[in-house]
Formats: structure tokens, sequence, C-alpha cells
């Protein structure tokens, strides 16, 4: 060819192609409409016969060659891109899945939901009050007096409306559930919720959750409160643990008693977490006091009633063997997950029992 070199160069141009596109620019350059080859084969016409017949064989066989080597570098080129692709996009099947978290209830709400379900299987029902409280359902109607101690020692945060107070204790569902029952009875409920006091060390939360309890009924006495009481240690705690009751004082019990169990830690031998004394306090109680019973509609006259408080977190504690109350208000999913895995401070067996 005049300006194209040999078909020896055409070809090496084609095995140098690089890409689909190049290759299409070196076909149109000399096998295209308008390629070098094409337009020589159309000035064919203008030979003598003789040369022409000569002429169009060398072209043809040019023509042939070019469009031969043109395939198979496009085979190649296709071939590379798709080999290219496989190990950009590759899936390596080796890789170790992902194991997805699976999300746990937090130990106190395993807790709360323990001492819930002993209290439904009681026969008890469940009973809820708000968290944003008038003084009269928190104090007075418990019996505490405006210039009441009892006020003075629980410290409580107050609203900006006068007369509302953020809960100090769930004691105020007692009122409320009594009013609900409007005179009809026995009443029996167990009220869990968020309590809200002035407090904040390793024992004590701002926030904490507390059970409260009440029954209401005729001839209820003291003794139906120390066997409610005491089943519901042995099914929070397991059927070793002894109970104490020791005299105590409430506004709104009259007689008042608090309840020990045995140390969970060292089952009575004593240590650190009860001092030495083998005992654990766990919540407060008493027999309701005539003044409590006529605020929630009810005649002293007539019937009688227990009633109990307790605090989620202190149970929690005893049952984990825990001497910060703050951790398990932090939120650190490592920490919390100990109590998942038996990897917690408490004796495992109690824990394997609240799972
Ligand atoms: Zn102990």
């Amino acid at each position: 060819m005049e300006q194209g070199g040999t078909l020896e160069a055409i070809q090496q141009t084609i095995r140098q192609a690089a890409t689909l596109d190049e290759l299409k620019e070196i076909r149109n350059q000399w096998v295209g409409r308008k390629g070098r080859i094409t337009e020589q084969m159309k000035e064919l016409s203008r030979l003598a016969p003789d040369l022409r017949r000569e002429r169009g064989a060398e072209l043809n066989a040019w023509r042939e060659s070019v469009l031969a080597a043109l395939t198979r570098r496009e085979e190649e080129l296709v071939d590379l891109e798709e080999r290219r692709a496989l190990v950009h996009e590759r899936l390596d099947l080796t890789i170790p899945g992902r194991r997805p978290e699976v999300g746990l209830l937090h130990p106190l709400t395993r807790v709360r939901r323990r001492i819930e379900d002993v209290f439904l299987r009681l026969g008890f029902s469940l009973a809820y009050g708000p968290q944003v409280e008038s003084e009269w359902y928190n104090f007075e109607a418990l019996n505490i007096p405006p210039d009441h101690p009892a006020r003075d020692m629980q410290d409580s945060f107050f609203v900006d409306v006068p007369g509302l107070v953020l809960r100090t204790h769930t004691s105020p569902v007692q009122i409320r559930s009594m009013q609900r029952h409007q005179g009809k009875l026995p009443v029996k409920i167990i009220a869990p919720g968020l309590t809200y006091r002035r407090d904040d060390d390793a024992t004590h939360v701002p926030m904490f959750q507390q059970v409260e309890g009440l029954v209401v009924d005729e001839g209820i006495s003291l003794a139906d409160l120390t066997g409610t009481l005491t089943v519901m240690a042995q099914e929070l705690f397991g059927d070793g643990v002894d109970t104490r009751f020791r005299s105590s004082y409430f506004p709104f019990t009259e007689p008042s008693v608090e309840m020990d169990v045995t140390c969970a830690v060292c089952r009575g031998a004593g240590c650190r977490v009860c001092k030495e004394t083998g005992w654990v306090e766990i919540l407060g109680s008493g027999v309701v006091h005539p003044v409590v019973l006529e605020n929630g509609g009810y005649d002293p006259s007539i019937v009688t009633g227990f009633a109990f408080g307790m605090g989620i977190e202190r149970i929690a504690m005893r049952i984990f063997g825990l001497d910060d109350l703050r951790l398990l208000y932090q939120n650190d999913v490592r920490y919390l997950d100990t109590f998942q895995s038996g990897e917690g401070d408490g004796p495992g067996d109690f824990k394997s029992s609240l799972a």
C-alpha cells in the first residue's frame, strides 16, 4: 500500500490495540466504508483488466487478513475485559460470615419481669400511676403531712407547677388503685414503675425502679404479709433463701417491717456485700395505716391490708452481687453482656435462673 506500510505492520497495530474502542478505530481506518483498503478497491475499475484482476486479488487477500486479525483481537479483548471484571467484582466465599448482634433484655428489665411474674402467679394484677404526681397522692394521702420529716428524708424533685412532684416512690399507686376499685374487694395489685429522688452514689441513682404491692381485704393480717413476701423471696432467690422481718417505721404502715434475705454472695456466712451480717435488706412493708385506707375510700373498721415496696435495682444488686449500681445505667453493652454470658460478679446459679 502506498501510504500504509505492509500487511505485517497493519496486523501488528491490530495485535497491540489495548481496547475495543482502539480496535474500532483501526477497523474504520482500513476496512470501513472510507477505509484505505476499501477506497483502493473502489479504484480498481479504472485499471486495465489484467492489472485489475491481479490488484483485486491482492486487495481481497489484505482485506481478509485484516478482518481476521481484527476478529481475533476483538475476541482477546472481550475475554480480557471479562476477566478484569471478574477480578474486580470477585466474591470471596471463604470469608467468615458476620454474626448478627442479638439484642438482650437489660438485667433490670429481666429482674422486674421476674418479680411481676411471681406476683401475677399469686393472683395480683398490674397497676400503674403517673410519674409526675400531685403532692397529695405522693405525700398527704400516704399519711405524710407537709411538715413530716419523711419529706426531708426523701429529698424530692419538684416540678415548676405548684403542687406537683416527680413521684418519690410508687406508693401513690396504692391510693389510686383503691380509688379505682371504688370500695370493691379484694384490692390485690403490684405497681412497677420509675421513681425519682435526689440521690446519686454507688448504691443510689436519681431515677430508679420500684415495685409497689398492696392487698386490701377483710381479715388481712401481718401473717399474710410475711407469708406472701417469703414465697416471693423463695421464687426470686431460690428455695435455700431464709427471710427475717425487722421492725421499722414508715408513715403509711403500722406496724412497719423490713424484710432481709440471706446474702446471695456468702449464703449467710458473712462477707463484704452483707457487711459480715449474712443478711441483706430487700424491702420495706407493713400493715396499711388506717388513714391510708380512708384516703383510698375504704373503711378501716371493716377492712385491713398490707403493702410493700421494693427497689428493683436493690434486688438486682443482691441477685448479681453488684456493689456499684450506676454501672447498670451506663448502657455499656460490653458490661451488660456479662450478665448474659455468666461472666458477671454474682453467683452463677442466681444469674442463670434469670436468663
Ligand atoms: Zn454476704
